[in-house]
């Protein structure tokens, strides 16, 4: 007779928030949801602060789960903002705490520039509000949709953006995010690999998706997130194409920040093509 062994099946997810930035669950809930989903390996990568990675660490260890320390930093490409994801990264490396002191210091800055366009259109409370959501953690504009969705302003999350918080709208605020190639180098510097996080979002032509992942790589940039959540066959096709023509390794992350949404949740992401290298071969 055959004997047929469990198959131990790995399932990565190198992508999701905590209460560090805009997620709804502590780091230490996060990981154990992750262990729940069936996640073997898990990366924390919050907006802009490494905070919560020495709990989800922690916690990952006692409970058997290989933990890859991460951030997600906002970058300016050419005036778009661009989330790079750091994985495998070093959080004492000097040169990325001074960033991520000044970038709370700009977001700070920022989200009271917000409250007061909000102001102008006879919002009140959301400064407030904002910064006893976020509590220590960095200030997103996750935090000002709930605030007004909370206050009833807007039905959605979505609505939020699409009627105030969204580039171009009426509580909108420019922020000059640190450069591509800096935040490249930083995660670079802390030992990290770099990572365009969910590419597709940012709704570049195909002549400027080129030209960034031309510069990204010369920049020392590693991998782009081929898998993410709610993407179709078409997209994955196009996302693991741009991978094989630039040589870059393949991410796959859910963005989980909440549990809001049954279709976005941790691990419960498709497959990376077998025909891309996996940036965790790259991490190990
Ligand atoms: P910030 O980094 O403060 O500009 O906030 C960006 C965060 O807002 C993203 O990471 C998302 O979590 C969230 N976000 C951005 N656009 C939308 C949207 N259209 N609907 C819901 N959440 C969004
Ligand atoms: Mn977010
Ligand atoms: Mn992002
Ligand atoms: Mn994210």
């Amino acid at each position: 007779m055959m004997n047929i062994q469990p198959v131990m099946t790995e399932v990565y997810d190198l992508h999701c928030h905590s209460t560090a930035s805009d997620g709804a669950f502590t780091p230490e809930n996060l990981v154990l949801r992750a262990q729940q989903q069936g996640v073997t390996t898990l990366a924390l990568t919050d907006h802009d602060t490494v905070a919560g990675l020495a709990v989800a660490k922690k916690t990952a260890e006692s409970i058997g789960i290989n933990f890859i320390p991460g951030i997600e930093l906002s970058s300016n490409w050419q005036k778009n903002c661009l989330h790079i994801v750091g994985l495998g990264i070093d959080p004492t490396y000097q040169p990325l705490v001074e960033i991520t002191d000044h970038l709370q210091t700009l977001r700070y800055e920022r989200c009271e520039k917000i409250a007061e366009k909000l102001e102008k259109k006879r919002i009140f409370g959301a400064l407030e509000s904002v910064k006893a959501a976020a509590g220590d953690g960095m200030i997103t504009r996750t935090h000002f949709a709930d605030f007004l969705l909370s206050q009833k302003h807007v039905d959605t999350q979505q609505e939020a953006f699409d009627r105030y918080l969204g580039q171009g709208k009426s509580a909108f605020v420019p922020t000059i995010w640190p450069e591509l190639e800096a935040v490249v180098k930083w995660i670079t510097g802390a030992g990290g690999m770099a990572v365009i996080a969910h590419p597709l979002r940012y709704k570049l032509s195909a002549k400027y998706i080129k030209r960034l992942l031309n510069e990204f790589k010369s920049f020392g940039g590693h991998g782009i997130e081929v898998i993410t959540s709610r993407i179709n066959q078409d997209e994955i096709r196009l996302v693991a194409k741009y991978a094989k023509d630039f040589e870059l390794a393949g991410s796959v992350g859910s963005d989980f920040h909440n549990d809001s949404n049954p279709y976005v949740e941790l691990g419960r992401i498709a497959q990376l093509p077998l025909t891309i290298t996996p940036i965790w071969e790259l991490l190990s």
